[in-house]
């Protein structure tokens, strides 16, 4: 069982005491429990005001958003686009399949470049692990990681934190069972980091193929057993199969990885009664989750992260534009 996470001060405007004091958002190694706690309280706000018919905030007209996605994505690219929208920002998506990417071009000089146009955040997804550290170390503006290989996804756990805040009240001591290809994905990475520093009780199940090594050293518990590691779960977070960053030979046959990894409505019996189902989307039905539970609105907030999930880049987009802002005290 992990420590509770110290919490935070109040932090007074002014005080010189940031409640969020990174200039990025890249992943969520190196936050602070009570940073994480501050963004999830940022993101609270923006639930509501995004029910209403009209959602419009100007709080950050006048700032251009860039999202350069080199890797697809429906969920994470839209919802940064309307994150940005409904605060006022004037955002552009990097078309990069229509892009001189495809003519060879750098991912430094396309850096410097979209930095040569001053925008106030650059949000960056690319199959390569660190490519967003390596821009964000180089352009002039904060950015904000949409998801690097396989390293983070920091929005995404950020969200699924929040998702399971409000359904269940609270984080620490929460069971919560990631499930599935934990070596290739990065929602997994930065998911034990949030909830660990949130003092969840996190496990990873997985095939040992799909295991990351010393993955223990994370503060997890593995199990290669779906049932034991089900055992008791307040939350169910299943993962994709990732078959694009596979070159064969890690599961032998979908069939056999559904029988024994896939989330049915009999493997979910052996979890709380009340737990929760998650999946950050796309997701393989019949695969890894079947289609009764992931649509069974009574267990699954799988929608649910999805509304979230604009609010908490709303969050992450007004925090981490405050400094050039001038909010005082940022
Ligand atoms: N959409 C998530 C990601 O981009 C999960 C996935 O693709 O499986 O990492």
């Amino acid at each position: 069982m992990n420590a509770s996470p110290p919490m935070p001060e109040a932090i007074e405007p002014g005080s010189g005491v940031h409640a969020f004091p990174h200039r990025h958002l890249t992943g969520i190694e190196g936050l602070q429990p009570h940073e994480i706690v501050y963004l999830l309280d940022e993101a609270e706000k923006w639930i509501a005001f995004n029910r209403a018919t009209t959602k419009h905030d100007p709080l950050l007209a006048g700032l251009t958003q860039i999202n350069a996605f080199f890797e697809n994505s429906t969920r994470t690219l839209l919802s940064f686009e309307i994150a940005g929208k409904r605060l006022g920002m004037d955002v552009v998506n990097m078309a990069v399949a229509q892009s001189s990417v495809k003519k060879g071009e750098t991912l430094l000089d396309t850096t410097a470049t979209l930095n040569a146009m001053r925008p106030d955040v650059i949000v960056i997804r690319h199959d390569a692990s660190g490519a967003v550290q390596l821009i964000a170390d180089k352009v002039d503006c904060p950015v904000l990681n949409a998801g690097d290989g396989r390293h983070e996804h920091p929005t995404q756990a950020l969200l699924d934190a929040l998702t399971i805040r409000r359904r269940k009240g609270r984080i620490e001591n929460l069971v919560v069972a990631i499930c599935g290809d934990v070596l290739h994905s990065r929602v997994a990475r930065s998911n034990i980091l949030a909830l660990t520093a949130l003092a969840a009780e996190v496990r990873v199940v997985a095939p040992p193929t799909l295991m990351p090594a010393a993955v223990e050293r994370m503060g997890v518990t593995p199990f290669s057993d779906m049932d034991a590691g089900l055992d008791g779960a307040d939350v169910v977070m299943m993962l994709r199969v990732q078959n694009e960053r596979m070159e064969g030979g890690f599961v032998p046959s979908t069939r056999e990885y559904h029988a024994l990894y896939g989330l049915t409505r009999e493997r979910l019996s052996r979890a709380a009664p009340d737990a929760l189902v998650m999946h950050p989307g796309p997701m393989n039905r019949g695969i890894e989750i079947t289609s009764d539970v992931a649509d069974d609105p009574r267990v699954s907030a799988i929608t649910e992260q999805v509304e979230t999930g604009v609010a908490v880049r709303m969050a992450c987009l007004d925090v981490l534009t405050r400094g050039r802002r001038g909010v005082p005290g940022w």
